[in-house]
């Protein structure tokens, strides 16, 4: 009963030291599954053109090199600990490589957030989908200088690209959004983990916000009783504060940030009906507390593209997350949430 039981948690894994030190241990203790996801996404990359993407990892590192040099030690450790091949670790973390290299459209529309704002603090919901063939960790890290954070991490991607809180506070949840606006830049995954050592929401901000970016996302931070909702594309971001339920799931909602929304095939996008069907959702509710939120992100209307996401193209909900920002703890389950149980985990 006991294993049974385990097997539905998420592994935990905590790590501290400099950040080549942290990503070494990472790496070792997720090695082979870093090395499965890397062979996955090889067979992907073998359809793609080699000289053009060779060309972008070798503009993305340069830039890197001087922008984020630690994020780039920690992912080298990564891959010294995994036994991986650092290239290949650097390209499967360039998650704006194949928009640039045209080689195919994005498939890849997923996560949805709800949010209610109360006066002493911020109740969120988060589904993190993602694709079925990867999964999902949670990692306590100590890492140089910077608050301690706990995330939900993938496999072989830097850590900051789902949900997480550190010890200052701050929380954030990511939701993909694909633009047309994209260039050699500062990688998505690259500012998503720097976001993670920010005491605050002016910092967290600039974080994202104050380089030159490769691409965009949607970004949410929450801090106290406030709740920042950031849309970013290369070139342009419009912030909002939150005060009022909220509903976020993979396309653009400020009007400024409209006209770089790359659209993507009806037959490959749910990010429209899974937004509706929230929002409806959370309009019919008189008040909202943590459990509501779990129920809207069990629900499975417009199957197979429902906010409870059990397989749409290559996508699955792998996880998800609630969170009140009066205290530093996530309340996660693994898999569906319809299914599976939530763990309350404490930083
Ligand atoms: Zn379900």
């Amino acid at each position: 009963m006991t294993s049974e039981k385990n097997e539905t948690k998420l592994r935990m894994i905590t790590v501290s030291g400099d950040h080549y030190t942290a990503g070494y241990k990472i790496g070792q203790k997720t090695a082979p599954e870093i090395r499965r996801i890397l062979e996955l996404s090889g067979e992907q990359v073998k359809k793609q053109d080699p000289s053009l993407r060779k060309k972008y990892s070798a503009m993305f590192l340069n830039l890197v090199k001087d922008a984020a040099p630690d994020i780039l030690d920690e992912l080298r450790g990564v891959a010294d600990g995994a036994g991986a091949n650092f290239d290949e670790l650097f390209m499967f973390n360039l998650k704006e490589l194949e928009t640039l290299a045209k080689q195919r459209l994005p498939e890849s529309e997923n996560c949805t957030t709800i949010i209610k704002p109360k006066e002493d603090r911020v109740l969120v919901g988060h589904n993190e989908d993602g694709d079925h063939n990867n999964d999902l960790f949670l990692l306590k890290a100590k890492i140089g200088d910077n608050p301690r954070f706990l995330a939900l991490c993938y496999h072989g991607w830097l850590p900051g690209a789902a949900a997480a809180v550190n010890s200052a506070g701050l929380f954030q949840t990511i939701n993909n959004i694909f633009s047309t606006d994209v260039r050699v830049g500062l990688p998505l995954l690259f500012h998503a983990r720097t976001a993670l050592g920010a005491k605050g929401i002016e910092e967290a901000e600039e974080v994202i916000t104050a380089r030159k970016r490769a691409r965009g996302e949607n970004f949410i931070f929450y801090k106290g009783n406030t709740c920042r909702n950031i849309e970013t594309s290369a070139t342009r971001h419009k912030t909002r504060d939150v005060t009022v339920p909220y509903v976020h799931t993979n396309h653009y909602i400020e009007k400024d940030m409209l006209p770089m929304q790359l659209k993507i095939p009806p037959e490959k996008a749910s990010t429209l009906q899974r937004s509706a069907r929230a929002q409806k959702l959370v309009r019919e509710q008189d008040d909202i507390d943590l459990d509501t939120i779990k129920r809207i992100l069990a629900d499975h209307a417009n199957e197979p593209r429902s906010i409870c996401l059990h397989r749409f193209l290559h996508l699955r909900t792998l996880g998800s997350v609630l969170f009140d920002t009066s205290k530093k703890e996530l309340h996660i389950s693994r898999g569906l949430p319809c299914k599976a149980r939530y763990y309350t985990y404490a930083l």
